[in-house]
Parts: structure tokens; sequence; C-alpha cells
């Protein structure tokens, strides 16, 4: 079992909750341990993470899926794990720092895995913190932090040295449109500084002689059917921001999901139009580098299922 040595009140992450994990709930509504929803190869993530070739079913990107999240995103395309609503026993699987690290090892030793990729951290930053304290010289690959960006810097300065990789969606310029979509408050305040503080530790991407990333931030983002407009200017910040050195990998995955059918205007895929619109646009900023899916990626079938 996990036990933390941080304050026995909850405030890892933007909504500071202030709650005892053990004894309540707070928006996120996970306990003080660790939970796993799924263990898995991941072959479908950037090609510096995942790699291209599949050998002997060997390789990709070691994704250790947690349960919940700290945000509620109505076209979430995990729901099935992120939602309290579909927890079910079967994919709560509590963890103590022996089984977690075995879960690690066996990823890397018998699958032959290029990271680790610690999908939705953030409600876990603490437990997670003190896990790589004492096990990180036994990961011999990269540790990477994949997360929503909806981070508090002074948990993220906890993490300096651990974290190898941070792949933050960051995904909202406009705080309505985070408040309306995945009820975070002040998105963009807050992502923006997590994406500096990330950048602060592990600067830009490093790749070893195969291509596969060693450490670094690459800045994700999704850009939503109908908010071209918000996703310019978060390229246009991150341009002003960092320059072209910056690194982004611009997503066009999005499919309508979850409760997205309630939101008629993001009740649909990015159309062609939007495509070409915001694929120009990133053109036009001149970064050094980055990547952009193609339209092909917005298909449940890159979805692990849960
Ligand atoms: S991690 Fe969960 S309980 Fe802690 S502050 Fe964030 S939402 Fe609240």
């Amino acid at each position: 079992m996990f036990n933390s040595k941080f304050s026995s009140t909850c405030t890892i992450c933007p909504f500071n909750c202030n709650v005892d994990r053990v004894e309540n709930f707070g928006i996120c509504k996970l306990p003080k341990k660790i939970l796993v929803s799924r263990v898995q190869q991941h072959f479908f993530e950037e090609p510096m993470i995942s790699g291209e070739d599949l050998k002997d079913g060997l390789g990709g990107s070691g994704a250790i899926f947690f349960t919940g999240c700290n945000g509620r995103c109505v076209f979430c395309q995990n729901y099935k794990i992120s939602d309290p609503l579909f927890w079910g026993k079967k994919i709560n699987l509590e963890t103590s720092e022996e089984k977690f690290l075995e879960i690690c090892l066996n990823l890397i030793n018998e699958k032959k895995v290029h990271n680790i990729n610690f999908v939705s951290p953030t409600p876990y930053s603490n437990l997670l913190c003190k896990f790589l304290n004492k096990y990180k010289s036994q990961i011999k690959v990269p540790i990477i932090w994949n997360s929503n960006g909806y981070e508090k810097v002074e948990t993220l300065k906890k993490l300096d040295g651990l974290v190898d990789v941070y792949l933050p969606d960051f995904k909202y310029f406009d705080n309505q449109i985070a408040l309306q979509y995945s009820k975070f408050i002040n998105y963009f305040q807050f992502a923006s500084e997590a994406v500096k503080e990330m950048y602060k530790q592990v600067g830009w991407l490093k790749l070893n002689q195969n291509n596969f990333i060693t450490n670094g931030l690459i800045i994700r983002h999704l850009v939503l059917p109908g908010h071209t407009e918000d996703s310019k200017k978060i390229l246009d910040w991150i341009k002003k921001e960092f320059g072209e050195k910056a690194y982004i990998a611009l997503m066009a995955q999005y499919y309508p999901t979850y409760k997205a059918a309630n939101f008629p205007e993001i009740n649909r895929k990015l159309s062609k139009k939007e495509y070409a619109e915001i694929s120009d646009y990133f053109a036009d900023l001149d970064f050094a580098d980055g990547l952009i899916q193609d339209l092909e990626s917005a298909d449940p079938m890159y979805t692990p299922e849960f």
C-alpha cells in the first residue's frame, strides 16, 4: 500500500479540494492510493514515443492508464476509466509500490517498451513522486508524464529530476470553453504556467540514436471542431513564449464520444476545411520542427478498448 508523507489534505491540482482522500473525495473522486485501469503497449503515440515498427509484438510505449482524472471533458475518449460512473472492480486495480514496480519492469523486460508512459497521472502526483524517488534508478527507460496540463507548478516541481518527458495536452486558450467542455477553472493560466515549468525542467525533446525520445517536452494540442480560432491562439502563444524551437504535436484525432452529443457544435469530427486551415496556420508559424496527425487518426480504432 502507498502511504504519503505529503500533506494529509489534497491540494495537488488547481482545484485545491483540501480534502483528506483517505476519508473523503475531492473533485476527482479518487482515494489516496494508486488505481491502475489498464496496462498495455501503445503503438499509436508520437513516432519518437511508440516507434513505427512492431517486431514480434514487442516495443511500443509502456502505457499505464490511471483510473480517473481531475478533468471532466465531455468528449473524453477514455471515459470508461476516467468517469467514476463507469468504474467497476475490474478496472480499478489497486497497486502496492512493489506491484507497481513489477508492472513497470514487466513492460520493460518482457514487452521491451521504449518508455513508461503515465497516462492521466495528475491526481496521483504525490504518490508517484514518492514511488519514483524510491525506484527510478531501477527503471531504465524514460518516464513520460502524459497529462491534461491542468496542474500546479508547486506539484510539478516535486517531479523535477524524476520525470524525463512531459507530454501535456495544452487544450484551451479560452477559459470559458475550458469550463464548458471540461469543467476546468482558469485553465489557461494554470496550463500555461505548467508548460513553462515543464520546459524549465526538461527543455525540448532529445532523441537517442534510434530516434526515440530520451527526455524533453512535447506540447500536444487537440483541435476541436468549430474551435480552430482557439487552437490558433494556443499556437500563437506557444510561438510567442518559446519561439521556433517549441515542439508541438497537433492532434486531429477528435471524434465525438461520451457526452459530446449534448453539444451539437462538437458532435462531429474535424472537417477537411478546418483541418487544412489549422495545418496551414501551423505551417505558417514556421516552427523548426513538429508533428501533425492526419485526419484518418480520428477513428475509435486508435483508442484502447477499456
Ligand atoms: S487531485 Fe483530486 S482531490 Fe486533489 S485537488 Fe485535484 S481534484 Fe481535488
